[in-house]
């Protein structure tokens, strides 16, 4: 009877509410793996994709560690190289033109593990 009286309330019959955090169940994400939009493995994916319907291309690098302006300073030294515009979104560096070869040679040079990843 132990579980019942975890998942039940006497008083106001089923439990909807999380005793962590408060919300309802279907809110709660407690029990769930922590959304991140940094990869905690330590390794750097850089990887081409192309955007829009242009189909510009652009490489990305996804995975970096760091601080907000960790990440501005690299992707400055990342444009500076590529000789390319960039921006940062969510965490992740974004460089105008494919540049995946540099980029990766780059980030191996400043001490990252990096993977090719995608195209
Ligand atoms: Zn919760």
């Amino acid at each position: 009877m132990e579980q019942d009286r975890l998942v039940y309330s006497t008083e106001s019959g089923r439990v909807t509410t999380c005793p962590t955090c408060g919300l309802f169940y279907k809110n709660c994400r407690c029990s769930q793996p922590r959304q991140s939009t940094r990869k905690s493995d330590g390794i750097v994916r850089v990887m081409r994709e192309r955007k829009g319907r242009g189909g510009k291309t652009v490489t990305v690098i996804d995975g970096v560690m760091g601080s907000e302006a960790e990440l501005t300073t690299l992707a400055q030294q990342l444009k500076k190289l590529c000789g390319s515009g960039g921006t940062i979104k969510d965490g992740t560096i974004e460089i105008q033109g494919d540049h995946c070869e540099k980029v990766t040679a780059k980030l191996t040079e400043l001490g990252y593990k990096v993977k090719r990843a995608g195209g």
